[in-house]
């Protein structure tokens, strides 16, 4: 899986520890960071896709992409009807 992108990320000049945070402000310095990053779709699919359970990734954060593949989830049942 190429993972080339990740340096390219506003988060390079972070530290890593920047992007898995222990409470809500934390997320939020995260997800500002993550706001107008050139590979934002692309991290988030990334973490989607990969069940990456912790972090801030694409701007969104465990709770927030939990909700999202929840989502995802439903609408495939939908259309399986
Ligand atoms: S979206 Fe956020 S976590 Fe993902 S590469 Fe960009 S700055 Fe880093």
């Amino acid at each position: 899986m190429d993972t080339s992108w990740m340096a390219t990320g506003n988060c390079a000049t972070h530290p890593p520890d920047t992007f898995f945070p222990s409470d809500g402000v934390g997320v939020e310095i995260a997800r500002r960071i993550c706001e107008g990053c050139p590979v934002q779709e692309r991290c988030l699919e990334y973490a989607l896709r990969n069940r990456v359970d912790h972090g801030v990734w694409g701007g969104a954060s465990e709770r927030q992409r939990r909700r999202i593949l929840k989502a995802r989830r439903q609408a495939v049942s939908a259309l399986a009807g």
